[in-house]
């Protein structure tokens, strides 16, 4: 696993979300996407090196609507760069972590991903993600 690519924050509203951090950051979203699939629409800020994610949730059964549901606003996730997401898959399940989809899946910002249950890493949602080569 390398550095981490991006914190993924759940928000109840990306609009009003997007206009204060693009004035914490002092520049826009470089990236707004929608992942039908998951129930999200997704904003990416850049400060520096890092990258933020903003979700909110599209409808009420949304992993992120369920999430600020039980635990209001705030991070959601931490993802961390792969170079090979299926031999991560097969090295952390071996080590005992509970992966939430073995098959890694399409996400925002050209990325396969798969997800970590946080019951298996300490109460932190963890994202491998691996940049899809075009
Ligand atoms: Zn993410």
């Amino acid at each position: 696993m390398h550095k981490i690519e991006h914190i993924g924050i759940a928000v109840k509203n990306l609009e009003t979300a997007n206009e204060l951090y693009t004035k914490l950051f002092g520049t826009p979203p470089y990236k707004i996407e929608s992942v039908e699939s998951e129930g999200v629409n997704t904003s990416f800020f850049k400060s520096g090196p890092n990258k933020i994610e903003l979700l909110e949730a599209t409808n009420d059964n949304s992993p992120i609507a369920k999430f600020i549901e039980k635990k209001g606003e705030g991070i959601h996730h931490i993802a961390f760069a792969v170079d090979d997401i299926f031999a991560e898959v097969t090295r952390l399940k071996s080590e005992g972590f509970v992966v939430l989809n073995e098959t890694p899946k399409k996400g925002a910002d050209n990325k396969l991903i798969v997800f970590l249950h946080p019951k298996s890493t300490n109460g932190v949602l963890i994202e491998l993600c691996q940049e899809i080569s075009v």
